[in-house]
Parts: structure tokens; sequence; C-alpha cells
């Protein structure tokens, strides 16, 4: 599908597949630029669509659904990284899809995005495949133990991954993830877990291809969520550098469009345990190639946040500054946190809440974020 010769003017529609706090937050970034946005969800009340012009429920593998919708939107983006790629491709042929679907067939398969990461010279931790349980053997050769388990497809939020400390912990450990294709990666060492959001676009008038990229949070999980991100993080100038420079990469490899999430597991050399000297001390972990989570802080610490600067790059406008102007705290509200709403504005009228209008306050389920501000302490 050729690209648009001209920039999307305000009034034009980005059809969004996926409909959940991501989309519904990309929609509201869309509606401050006078921008209409169309989602694509085969969810029943998805959050995205109580924000949204238009939304078409249908299966990802329904041709005809995703032509009507094709024929309605200007330009399409997507939300979660599970969108199947064959829909994605199908779309291609009809109107732009941005980022390209090469983006989800490296980012929703482990072993693609490992193998993209090695063929690209970029550091990530040993891996090898694992097929079923006789090939788990083999591949504790690449990794050692300890190391890690994960199903190739469908896994995130910590699901469907095993923790191997030794030999004996092998015995069913396939049996453990549903036998499903896999990965076992080497077990690393990290001091902390940083993330950075990049985005790229291709400015529609100028045609010049841009990359700017937000500071990097320090995160920390909980069972497997993202709970808290934490701006500044501890991490050196030249680690944010290094964060860029291998972000940066990424983007151009896959000719990129849009925001980009890529997470790291950061080693400090101070610690005891930071294995050989020559062991790089950032290692990226996962990319998504979407909004991310770990971005929500520039909503309130940035002018442009994330979700701007991705509508822009997908409509083909230039981008918009990451500069950060506060110290910021990002704070998940996960299941029944939730309900807590009215205590936290009324305890502190500086706190930014969001909620994503859930219904169901489910355990474990991201209900919505605060964002707690400090002036910057730095000055660059
Ligand atoms: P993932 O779903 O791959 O992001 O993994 C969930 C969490 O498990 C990560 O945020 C890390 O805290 C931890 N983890 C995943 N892979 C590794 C690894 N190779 N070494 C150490 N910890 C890991």
């Amino acid at each position: 599908m050729p690209e648009p010769l001209s920039v999307l003017p305000p009034g034009s529609t980005i059809g969004i597949l996926g409909g959940g706090q991501l989309g519904r937050m990309l929609a509201l970034a869309a509606a401050k630029l006078g921008l209409n946005v169309h989602i694509y969800t085969d969810q029943r009340d998805p959050p995205a669509a109580q924000v949204a012009v238009a939304t078409t429920r249908g299966a990802y593998d329904d041709l005809v659904a995703l032509e009507r919708f094709a024929a309605e939107v200007d330009v399409i983006t997507y939300e979660f990284e599970n969108v199947p790629v064959a829909a994605a491709r199908h779309l291609e042929q009809l109107k732009p899809v941005r980022p390209r679907p090469q983006a989800l067939a490296v980012a929703q398969d482990r072993l693609a995005e490992k193998t993209f990461m090695r063929d690209n010279q970029i550091p990530i931790t040993r891996f090898a495949a694992v097929d079923d349980q006789s090939t788990l053997e083999d591949a504790t050769q690449e990794t050692g133990l300890p190391a890690i388990l994960k199903t190739r497809f469908l896994g995130y939020d910590g699901k469907g991954q095993v923790r191997l400390k030794n030999a004996a912990d092998l015995t069913g450990a396939t049996d453990q993830i549903g036998r499903q294709p896999a990965v076992l990666e080497a077990m690393v060492p990290f001091t902390r877990e940083i993330s950075i959001i990049a985005v790229r676009g291709r400015c529609a008038t100028s045609g010049t291809v841009e990359s700017k990229f937000y500071d990097c949070p320090e995160n920390t999980h909980h069972d497997g969520i993202l709970r808290r991100s934490v701006i500044p993080s501890a991490i050196s100038a030249a680690d944010v550098d290094q964060a860029r420079a291998i972000a940066a990469r990424i983007l151009d490899r896959l000719d990129y469009i849009g925001v980009l999430a890529v997470e790291f597991f950061h080693i400090e050399p101070a610690t005891p345990c930071s294995g050989p000297k020559s062991l790089p001390r950032l290692l990226v972990n996962e990319i998504a190639p979407r909004v991310h989570n770990s971005g929500h802080w520039t909503m309130d610490a940035c002018t442009i946040d994330q979700f701007e600067n991705h509508i822009r790059a997908v409509a083909g406008w230039p981008l918009g500054t990451t500069r950060r102007h506060s110290d910021v705290e990002m704070i998940n509200l996960i299941g029944a946190e939730a309900e807590d709403w009215q205590r936290l504005v009324a305890a502190d009228d500086t706190l930014s809440l969001h909620l994503y209008g859930k219904g169901e306050a489910r355990p474990g389920r991201k209900m919505g974020h605060i964002n707690a501000l400090k002036p910057r302490m730095d000055d660059c």
C-alpha cells in the first residue's frame, strides 16, 4: 500500500486495532488534535469505545468486517501486540498500517524477537529454542542454569513462564507451560529493570524521518505486573545514551512508524553477582510495538505524551518534544485499588488520576493509574 502523500488533517480518522485502555488513551490524544478514532475489537464493552467516534466489533479473521473497517479509516494502527499478523497484513493491502505488521511478527514470538535482536547485534541474554522436554536439556547447554523457560507465544505479565534453578527443576518443566513451543533464557542477575519509550515518524510534508526518546523510567513489577515507574531512574547518562542507541537501531531495522517500548535489564557492575566483566550493562528483555504502561508518566510529566506522539507519527505529523518537565512516579491501580480513587484525590490535590472506565475490578486487572509529580531536580 503506498504511503499517503500528505499529512492527515484534523477531521481524518485513525483506525485502532484493539479497544483496551491504551486504545482509549490514544483516542483521547487523537481527539486533542481534532482527529477521530475508530476502534476495531473482538471484545464486548471495550474501554476505548467510550471515547471513540466509532467502534466495529468483529473477529480478527472476519475479512468482511476488517474490510468494512478499513473503508472507514485513513490509516490503521494497533494498541496490543497480539493482533493476528494475518489480519494486519490483510488490512495493509487496503490502508497504510503503522507500525508495519513486521513489528507484530517480531514482537509476538519470543524466538523471532530474540533472533531479530541477535541478528542486529543488540545485547540480549543467552537463549535457545525449546520444542519439547527432550530439547530442554540441550538448551541448558547454551544458557546454563539458572534459566527461565518461556512460551514463545501469548506470554505477558510473567504468564507462561517457569524458573529453573537446577537440573532437578527440568523434570516436567515443559508440562508446566502446557507443552507449548518455548524459549529458554539464561537468568540475568539484573540490578533493576528500566525501559525506554521511543517514537519514530516520517513527516509526510518533508519526508524526513526522525526518532525521539523519552527518559528511561525504572520499573517495579509484582507478580509479573508493572506496579510503579519512577523517573528519573538511577542509571547513568551513558547508559541512557546506550538505551537510546539500542532503541534507535530497532526502530530503523523495523522501518518503524509510531511509539515502540523497549524493556531492559540493567546490570550494575558494582554488584557482586554482576557476572563477567564483558557482560553489557543493558540487555534487552523484550519490545512492545505500541504505547506502553511504563510510558504513562509522560501524560503529566511531558508537554507531549507518548499517546500524542504515536498519533502524530501515524498521521504523518512532525513529532512533538519528548522533553520531561517534572520528576514523576507512576503507580498502577490494579483491581480493587482503583476503588480508593476518592481518598487518593482528596489526600493530595496534585495527584493526577487516570481511570480507564472498566466495569469490574477483577484481581490483577489494570483499572487506572496515578502520576505523582515533583519539580525536576536536574537541569538537562
Ligand atoms: P517477561 O514477561 O519476559 O517480561 O518477564 C516477566 C518478568 O520476569 C520480568 O519483568 C523480569 O522481572 C523477570 N525475568 C524475565 N526474564 C528474565 C531473565 N532472563 N532473567 C531474570 N529475570 C527475568
